[in-house]
């Protein structure tokens, strides 16, 4: 087929990545298309992270599409983890240097990031289906694509997968080529968003007997919570009364803190998975986010580490037409992986940490109740969670 579009960078996938991706490249004069294949209304109402490090704040602003961020975010200086009945502040700025995290959801970055690309000029394609990066091992990649019922093909310099963790592109790499580290949890978050003021004005980790609650919000009139629950729960068995009346025992305390109640407005129920595929790029093709990497929710890192991902990729394709050389691209896979693994550590660590494990014993629960103990006591055990859940410097800032 004869490519009818062209553009320097083809990204498929409208999430975190592609759109910050493609808004990068633009500001430094690359031209680039993205492919999602869901409509807009869709990804800029899928609910799922909500906690921007101060690196991914700091790139937002820094980048021109911080602004309603800054105006109607929630900073957070700390977190509150419970166990035992009782709760323990972890400050972040005293720890980390001034460092601090901003509540913000995952939709409302990628509405901003839709709105700033559109008014630059830049073209989505939505509802394009059956994607397939094309000739990746040559000079001359494509993307063939359907769109209104048409086939299409979309020339480029380079693809960027973008696209999740269910996406084409990881498949799309010749078979041997990615090896591939994996662990998944025997148990997943029963999560809720209800219309009820937020009765605290941090996140809370709660490590209780029945098993884990994270209390966070959303804004000043809701709030979020998630329950540790069977792999696979069937959501059925959740009435609304019973997941009040668990999050009521898993996050109160004998200080007298009570959880204010509200309507259910959404339920889910997320899997909970470490992934790393390595490398992630296979000549001119490339991975960045959820495509090439998950981790369990519990360190709040798989929108950042999205986002740092094509912040490194975003300089090295800058570099690339500025000067000619391709060795930052060559070095993009293994920049990006320091980073990875760093987090894949933290979230497995804080998982591991504060959840109730089905076939641990005794001896179990006594090593998670003395690590909590220890990094809610010592300065240097808080200082580690601390600079690891703002988010570690960038390594070239
Ligand atoms: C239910 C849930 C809850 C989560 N909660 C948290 C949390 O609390 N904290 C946290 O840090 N992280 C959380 N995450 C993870 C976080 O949301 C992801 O790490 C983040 O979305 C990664 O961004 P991304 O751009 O790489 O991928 P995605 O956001 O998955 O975006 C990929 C895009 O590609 C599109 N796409 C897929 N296949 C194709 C195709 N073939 N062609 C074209 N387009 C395609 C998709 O429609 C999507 O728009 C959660 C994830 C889920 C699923």
């Amino acid at each position: 087929m004869t490519p009818e579009r062209r553009t320097k960078v083809g990204i498929i996938g409208a999430g975190p990545a592609g759109l910050m991706l493609s808004h990068l490249l633009h500001r430094d004069g690359i031209d680039s298309v993205v492919l999602e294949s869901r409509t807009r209304a869709y990804v800029e109402q899928r609910v799922r992270a909500g906690v921007l490090e101060q690196g991914t704040v700091d790139l937002l602003d820094a980048s021109g599409v911080g602004a309603r961020m800054r105006r109607e975010g929630l900073v957070h200086h700390g977190i509150e983890i419970r166990f035992g009945g009782m709760g323990r502040r972890i400050d972040f700025p005293s720890l980390t240097g001034g460092r601090s995290i901003v509540v913000y959801g995952q939709q409302e970055v990628v509405k901003d990031l839709i709105e700033a690309r559109l008014a630059d000029g830049g073209t989505i394609l939505f509802e394009a289906t059956d994607t397939r990066p094309h000739a990746f091992d040559t000079n001359e990649p494509s993307i063939r694509y359907t769109h209104d019922g048409n086939p299409h093909a979309l020339a480029c310099d380079f693809i960027v997968g973008c696209d999740g963790f269910h996406g084409v592109s990881r498949q799309a790499m010749p078979q041997g080529h990615l090896t591939v580290f994996e662990r998944t949890y025997p148990f997943a978050w029963l999560g809720i968003l209800a219309k009820a003021p937020p009765t605290h004005d941090e996140l809370i980790y709660a490590y209780h007997d029945h098993g884990f609650a994270l209390y966070s919000m959303r804004s000043p009139e809701l709030t979020r919570l998630y329950l540790q629950v069977a792999p696979n729960e069937d959501r059925a068995l959740w009435p609304d009364r019973r997941i009040w009346d668990e999050l009521h025992a898993r996050l109160e305390t004998s200080d007298g803190w009570t959880l204010r109640e509200g309507p259910v407005l959404e339920t889910l129920v997320a899997p909970m998975r470490s992934f790393v595929a390595e490398p992630m790029q296979c000549g001119r093709l490339f991975l960045a986010g959820d495509a090439a990497h998950i981790v369990p929710p519990t360190g709040a890192k798989g929108m950042n580490l999205a986002i740092a991902d094509v912040r490194v990729l975003a300089r090295a394709l800058a570099d690339f037409y500025a000067s000619g050389r391709e060795d930052k691209l060559r070095a993009y896979s293994q920049a990006c992986l320091a980073r990875v693994w760093r987090a894949e550590h933290f979230s497995w660590w804080m998982t591991s940490m504060l959840h109730r494990f089905p076939n641990d014993d005794a001896f179990g629960n006594r090593l998670q109740l003395s690590q909590l103990e220890y990094i809610t006591t010592s300065i240097p055990a808080a200082t580690s969670l601390a600079e690891n859940y703002v988010g570690l410097p960038f390594a070239d800032s």
